[in-house]
């Protein structure tokens, strides 16, 4: 619900029924039938106008109370995640914006589980929202679209929250990230808005090879392709860059996946985000032990690319990607190659 549409869904009222709905909905975090300030049967009504997107199914906090998920049911049934992280002087969102993906990585308990359908602009927007108010007393900076599906692949509804976070809720573009498997067209299509967001990319690898087998949408936009739409995104936004790798155990952890990367990152001067694979059902190798990743690290370091060791948050609330729902829906069968 725009400011616009909620004017004029409340034509007739008093002026200032606008920005109490409004602040309601929106700073709050609260539906139409918690609202008190409004009269009962204009708050009636509210809920039957603006019925809320999300119905809480499980809600689980890390033991440091730093990690908060979220398991929501769609008003078809359908069911998505959302993490609130704090870090110190910072809180991050991590939201989904399809329920499944179709993009079929392996290693992902999302992509293992197949596509269900997009996301609606609401969907998104109202799991920011929801984190905001629950972040409160701590202000909700940033927010990372790395949950549950490909942002670029549901390109326009993903474009229009953005725009809805940024213009309606005051958040700033740069503290936006998207993030891709490699959707080439989408990454040029983002070159061309206005808004500066930033763009992370799922590497894992950074040979054609070994990414085709990782991530399979390589096979139809290979690596040299995708840099090319990397290189025109930086030259039109100067935004930074960065590349997400999970580390596989002796799969791309080996010195020559990161004399490769080093040689990727370093011609798009992209930042490498490393974190250990979190471990899930459908996916038989584990992620790289932390002294190894700490190797791996310090050799991209000596290579001249910049590197940071992320931590796995919340693994112990199974909080990686699509891993909460598979705890609580089983994905059927594994559609995709076991490594
Ligand atoms: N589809 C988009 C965004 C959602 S996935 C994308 O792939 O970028 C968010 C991030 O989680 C991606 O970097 C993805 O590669 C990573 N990821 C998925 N499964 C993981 C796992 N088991 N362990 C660690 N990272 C994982
Ligand atoms: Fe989809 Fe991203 Fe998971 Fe790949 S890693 S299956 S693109 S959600």
């Amino acid at each position: 619900m725009t400011r616009d549409g909620l004017a004029e869904l409340l034509a007739g009222q008093p002026s200032y029924r606008v920005r109490q709905v409004w602040e309601g909905l929106y700073t709050q975090g609260v539906g139409p039938e918690s609202m008190t300030n409004l009269p009962a049967p204009l708050r009636a009504r509210l809920h039957d106008a603006l019925p809320s997107a999300l119905a809480q199914v499980a809600e689980s906090v890390s033991d440091d109370g730093d990690t908060i998920k979220w398991l929501w049911e769609l008003d078809d049934g359908r069911q998505v995640e959302t993490v609130l992280m704090h870090y110190p002087g910072r809180s991050t969102v991590c939201v989904s914006s399809q329920a499944g993906c179709a993009m079929g990585c392996g290693f992902c308990a999302t992509g293992q589980a197949g596509f269900d359908r997009n996301l609606t602009v609401g969907e998104i927007v109202e799991q920011v929202v929801v984190a905001r108010a629950a972040a409160l007393p701590r202000r909700l900076s940033n927010v990372v679209f790395m949950g549950m599906g490909e942002p670029l692949a549901n390109y326009d509804r993903t474009w229009r929250a953005v725009e809805v976070l940024h213009g309606e809720l005051g958040l700033s573009a740069r503290h936006l990230t998207l993030s891709t498997v490699g959707m080439v067209p989408g990454i040029r299509r983002l070159a061309g808005e206005d808004l500066p967001v930033n763009l992370a990319v799922s590497l894992h690898a950074a040979n054609d090879e070994l990414r085709d087998e990782l991530v399979p949408i390589n096979r139809r936009y290979p690596l040299d392709v995708l840099h090319d739409a990397c290189a025109a995104y930086l030259a039109a936004k100067n935004r930074r860059l960065s590349f997400e790798w999970a580390l596989i155990d002796g799969v791309n952890d080996r010195p020559a996946d990161a004399a490769e990367l080093a040689d990727y990152a370093r011609s798009l001067r992209a930042h490498i985000n490393l974190i250990p694979l979190n471990p899930t059902a459908g996916y038989a190798t584990r992620g790289t032990p932390p002294d190894r990743v700490a190797r791996f690290a310090e050799r991209l370091t000596g290579l001249g690319a910049n590197a940071t060791v992320r931590r796995n948050r919340g693994t112990e609330i199974d909080a990686a990607c699509g891993q909460l729902r598979a705890t609580h829906v089983p994905p059927p069968t594994s559609r995709t190659p076991r490594a």
